[in-house]
């Protein structure tokens, strides 16, 4: 990418902005909640909306951990033809009922043109999903569709054609686009793709655009979501967005790499920790409280995991 002659130009990079990172613009998504300012925001739930009470369960224990927004995908793009495709129209019905009962604002993935108008009615951020990055009609209808739009690299996109692919958004009248690094594809097979940590501070540098971080599809197993999550907040994204399931193993899809209910709250801990050490905090997280001691309850604390344990060993 040259430093000189960016191929872009809505998303590049301005000074003239307030924040912690000057050169990043906040994306509002609802009255309440912004992506790109001070407070990291976590996107979180199960890879695809299956059910309501599944969905339900997700958003309870998700927006309890500190989550700020539910994903699930009502229009799931699968690669192959006979793999769990999504609930479609029910699924979005579903989506629009989790958010009437808990309030949580909505991302879901919209896949096609003749989608946008009425995924745009449900979701509160419209995702572009990794295979539809350059899908340009999709992009342009973007453009005119009133919501903000999270758009996922490519797995094999170049940061440059993942700008060129946010131009399309803005171009066509939509200046709140939200970048997300999914991972790429290398020569590496132990992982499903390989996250590019480098993508992030180039993105930060290059342009005003937030961005976040998808660990999940970046390492596509369960094990490796904190690991990643970690790199991805101490490299300086704005957010994170995470697979979470009420049994992961029998998930439709993507069962490797969600988080159970128990795994997640311990990352929203770990990330806690990483978002203070970079002067940061999680929008709306609220640290644990500490076990009451002779019936006064203490200032909450965030303490390092193992710490936890051994402080409950000694309990
Ligand atoms: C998703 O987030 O549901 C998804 C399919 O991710 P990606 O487009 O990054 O593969
Ligand atoms: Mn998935």
């Amino acid at each position: 990418m040259s430093h000189t002659a960016p191929e872009y130009a809505l998303a590049a990079r301005s000074t003239a902005v307030d924040g912690p990172n000057p050169s990043t613009r906040p994306v509002r998504i609802t009255p309440t909640l912004s992506i790109g300012g001070r407070e990291i925001v976590v996107a979180a739930g199960p890879c695809s909306v299956e059910g309501y009470e599944m969905l339900l369960s997700s958003a309870h224990h998700i927006r309890n951990s500190g989550a700020a927004l539910l994903r699930g995908g009502a229009f799931k793009p699968r690669t192959s033809p006979y793999a769990f495709q999504g609930l479609g129209e029910e699924g979005l019905l579903l989506l629009a009922a989790v958010r009437e009962q808990t309030g949580m604002p909505i991302v879901t993935e919209v896949m096609d043109t003749r989608q946008v108008s009425r995924v745009a009615q449900v979701a509160d951020l419209l995702q572009v999903g990794a295979r539809n990055m350059q899908n340009f009609p999709l992009l342009a209808e973007l453009g005119r569709a009133g919501k903000p739009v999270l758009l996922k690299r490519g797995a094999s996109a170049r940061i440059s054609e993942l700008l060129l692919a946010a131009e399309y958004v803005m171009a066509n009248g939509n200046d709140r686009v939200i970048l997300c690094e999914r991972g790429i594809r290398t020569f590496e097979t132990i992982t499903r793709n390989t996250l590019d940590i480098s993508a992030i501070p180039v993105l930060k540098r290059e342009t005003h655009l937030p961005v976040i971080v998808d660990p999940s599809h970046a390492g596509g197993r369960a094990d490796l979501v904190l690991p990643l999550a970690l790199a991805a907040i101490a490299a300086g994204a704005d957010g994170l967005i995470i697979e979470v399931h009420p049994d992961p193993i029998t998930a439709l899809s993507d069962a490797d790499q969600q988080l159970t209910f128990a795994q997640f709250t311990e990352l929203m801990h770990s990330v806690a920790l990483i978002a203070a050490a970079t002067r940061r905090s999680i929008h709306s997280y609220t640290p644990p409280a500490a076990a009451p001691a002779d019936g006064i309850a203490t200032q909450p604390t965030l303490v390092p995991r193992d710490a936890r344990r051994r402080t409950a060993a000694v309990a």
